[in-house]
């Protein structure tokens, strides 16, 4: 109950925030928030806010969800932690394992479980270099990641992630793992159409094998839709190429679906709406709707089959943590009961598509892109020659600060607004953001010009 400036001026002193210089924090001041309902954010001065982000792409199910807090209590009262080391087990973390070997695709029917997406792509990296070695080729060990990919902030899963910015301060990546040019056609497409920069961007995939040795790669990882640097929705061309290439070579698939899992684009996963057949799905966020930390990675017949002979020396405390994975499988069972992952592929997703593409026609926008309930603007001074701005960012952050001022939460990832909002946004809510997004990028540009 103490007022702002007080809670602000404690945070500054003793809470040290991620992806922040806390020196500029101090003299802002971050802002509170204090409770949530369905998409709304309140903050400690009573100040509302449609949050187009669901937090951090994770609040699939909207706030408020009361059931999942009911169902966390009663975890917690009959059994609030054990382990799942040295051949124990517990209901909730059996239930949910079924429950997603029911939900996805094809034959990925295991599930090694995780506090959250770093940790989960920890154990990818691990997991596919045991896995070779158990099929006696312990040199198949490089993994191929792309730039610009966000894959977690510990070491390995933001070695596996393409943020040269994140590798220069801390000595990464870590040996083994090497990047491909992302399929960004409006920044990097230069005169090739879509289509021909597509095919371009994914034969690097094949160039790379055939360059380290496709006897020493032992997996790709991608996202279906790159999220974090910058929702780039690639061009329909590359996809096809990129499965066509891994299908003629011996190397495994992980598809990081932190972001696009659990309804984020019209679909139980990004692999469904891609088409894609991955050997290994990384899942997180979504996956409780945020409201327990948990993630893990999902792993087909033959993967599972090939290392089911061999000590896998990897896991966390709170792997399969009891009352996560209850408030998890809690949280499937509400997206799946209310039909919220079909509405969004038959009816909402469709509606923000057509009025996302709206906001094409503002000055400020020289793309809008958009797939499922994942969406991405990019900024520019010049929508013909698809020109970046002088100083970078500058254009993003002045956006960002102006949503905020209409009561919209919005990320920018340099000069590119994205929003990813929570699935059960209604079509009076997608109007409302569309039209505080309208003001903000108004306000914005007004700002630019001062
Ligand atoms: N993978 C992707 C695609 C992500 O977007 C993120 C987080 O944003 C992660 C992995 C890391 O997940 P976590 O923050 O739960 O460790």
């Amino acid at each position: 109950h103490l007022p702002t400036a007080e809670l602000q001026a404690l945070d500054a002193a003793h809470h040290m925030h991620p992806f922040t210089a806390n020196a500029e924090l101090a003299a802002k001041g971050a802002r509170v928030i204090k409770s949530a309902s369905g998409v709304w954010l309140t903050d400690s001065d009573g100040n509302r806010y449609l949050d187009a982000m669901a937090g951090l792409w994770c609040v699939n199910l909207g706030y408020g969800r009361h059931e999942l807090a009911e169902v966390a209590a009663a975890q917690m009262r009959e059994l609030p932690y054990y382990n799942t080391f040295f051949q124990t087990t517990h209901v909730p973390a059996i239930a949910l394992a079924e429950r997603l070997a029911e939900l996805a695709p094809g034959d990925l029917n295991h599930v090694f479980f995780a506090a959250g997406g770093s940790e989960a792509n920890d154990t990818n990296i691990r997991l596919v270099r045991t896995y070779w070695a158990a099929q006696g080729k312990p040199e198949k060990q490089v993994i191929i990641s792309r730039k610009n990919a966000y894959h977690g902030s510990s070491m390995g899963s933001a070695s596996l992630g393409g943020m040269t910015y994140m590798h220069e301060q801390g000595a990464m990546p870590i040996p083994g793992i090497v990047h491909i040019d992302q399929p960004h056609w409006w920044a990097e497409g230069g005169d090739m159409s879509p289509e021909e920069f597509g095919i371009a961007r994914a034969r690097q995939l094949a160039e790379k094998i055939d360059e380290i040795g496709e006897d020493k790669v032992a997996a790709f990882i991608a996202e279906p839709i790159q999220g974090a640097g910058g929702v780039i929705v690639p061009p329909d061309s590359y996809w096809p190429e990129v499965k066509r290439i891994l299908a003629e070579r011996d190397i495994l698939f992980i598809a990081d679906e932190v972001i696009c899992g659990f309804g984020r684009t019209g679909n139980w996963f990004g692999s469904q709406t891609l088409d894609l057949q991955p050997d290994i799905m990384t899942i997180a966020k979504g996956l409780s709707s945020g409201y327990q930390p948990i993630g893990g990675s999902i792993v087909s017949d033959r993967v599972a089959e090939g290392l089911s002979r061999t000590e896998f020396n990897h896991g966390y405390t709170y792997s399969g943590h009891p009352v996560a994975s209850a408030v998890a499988l809690e949280n499937l069972r509400i997206l799946d009961e209310e039909g919220i992952v079909e509405r969004v592929g038959t009816d909402t997703a469709p509606y923000l598509a057509e009025r996302w593409a709206t906001l094409a026609e503002h000055p400020l926008v020289g793309e809008a892109r958009i797939c499922g309930m994942m969406g991405s603007l990019a900024l520019t001074p010049d929508k013909a020659a698809r020109a970046p701005f002088a100083k970078v960012g500058e254009a993003g952050m002045a956006v960002r600060e102006a949503c905020f001022a209409n009561g919209l939460v919005m990320r920018a990832v340099g000069d590119r607004m994205i929003i990813s909002p929570p699935l059960i946004i209604s079509r009076d809510e997608i109007d409302l953001l569309i039209a505080r997004a309208t003001m903000a990028l108004d306000d914005g540009q007004a700002e630019l010009s001062r």
